[in-house]
């Protein structure tokens, strides 16, 4: 734990007191120097937090008002915001920049910069965010429980509804039971899925993926057989949709395997490594299959 400074907000930027903030895995990869960001960093991207003072030109919020902040903003003007099926803008800092909109960073640690994460930085009492990466919500909302709206579950959530559109009575499967898969398995249960199949190698992972839909669970350690063709005996070959929600290039490539040979859909969720190339034999894709990312 470190004692920082952090700058009142310039111009179209807003501070935010942090009031509660979830873990994500990325927030772990961006530590282990899997996913690219400027050092030092502060990590943290998924909270929810109280409106503390607003730089000049800002209209949208004011003090006290609370706020989720948005690692995948909103500028209302790009190609990717003006577009139904889009919601990737340009302003996000996907490349780890590590300062905002304007060119800078707010924070300093002992006189020395210190670099934003995605725009939001939330393991902080304090943070600075661009007005465009915030997102005003009721002032009734538990902030414990709405932090996971910022990240986990819009993503898994959305995953299976807006990027995977899961169909009614659709088989699916979800590799990775951790916040992110759980929240997939809530949006393939809410668009109509007559079987979720979870994949997990800690089995502990089983019951709570259970209780929000799964109607079953397996553990790749208990089979011989490659994964995909576990999937397609249970199934009988019926896989419509496959989501990745670990971040690793072999489950990415199963999970592609274990969605239907020709009108299958897998979706990559998993943050993919950023210094590795992926091998894959393009079979796959030629019978037939989507692959997504989200
Ligand atoms: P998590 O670590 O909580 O969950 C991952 C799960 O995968 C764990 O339960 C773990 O036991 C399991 N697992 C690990 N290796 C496995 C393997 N080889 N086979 C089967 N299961 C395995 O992570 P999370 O916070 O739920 O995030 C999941 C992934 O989604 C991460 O890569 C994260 O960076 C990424 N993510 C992407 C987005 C996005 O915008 N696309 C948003 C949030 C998170
Ligand atoms: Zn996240």
């Amino acid at each position: 734990i470190e004692e920082i400074e952090v700058a009142p907000p310039k111009a179209k930027e807003v501070r935010i007191k942090i009031l509660a903030t979830g873990i994500c895995r990325t927030d772990d990869h961006v530590i282990k120097g899997i996913m690219a960001a400027q050092y030092p960093v502060i990590v943290g991207h998924e909270a929810t937090g109280v409106v503390e003072s607003i730089g000049e030109g800002v209209t949208t919020v004011k003090p006290g008002d609370k706020v989720i902040p948005l690692f995948l903003p909103q500028c209302r003007e790009c190609n990717a915001c003006r577009n139904p099926d889009g919601n990737f803008c340009i302003e996000s800092d996907i490349t780890g920049r590590g300062v905002l909109s304007e060119g800078t960073t707010r924070f300093t640690c002992k006189g020395k910069p210190v670099y934003h994460f995605m725009g939001t930085s939330t393991f902080t009492e304090y943070t600075v965010v661009d007005e465009f990466s915030l997102a005003k919500i009721d002032a009734a909302a538990p902030p414990e429980k709405v932090c996971l709206i910022g990240c986990g579950f819009s993503t898994g959530y959305g995953a299976a509804i807006k990027t995977g559109k899961v169909t009614p009575g659709s088989i699916c499967v979800v590799f990775g039971l951790g916040g992110v898969g759980l929240s997939v398995i809530m949006g393939c249960k809410s668009a109509g899925a007559s079987r979720i199949i979870g994949i997990d190698l800690n089995k502990s992972k089983f019951e709570k993926a259970m209780a929000v839909g799964a109607t079953e669970c397996i553990s790749p350690k208990d089979f011989t057989k490659p994964i995909n063709e576990v999937l397609s005996e249970m199934t009988g070959d019926n896989v419509g949709f496959s989501f990745e929600v670990i971040g690793r290039l072999d489950t990415m490539v199963d999970a592609l395997a274990s969605c239907h040979m020709n009108y299958g859909t897998s979706v990559v969720v998993g943050a993919p490594p950023s210094a590795n190339m992926l091998t894959y034999n393009p079979m796959l894709l030629f019978t037939g299959r989507t692959w997504k990312g989200c």
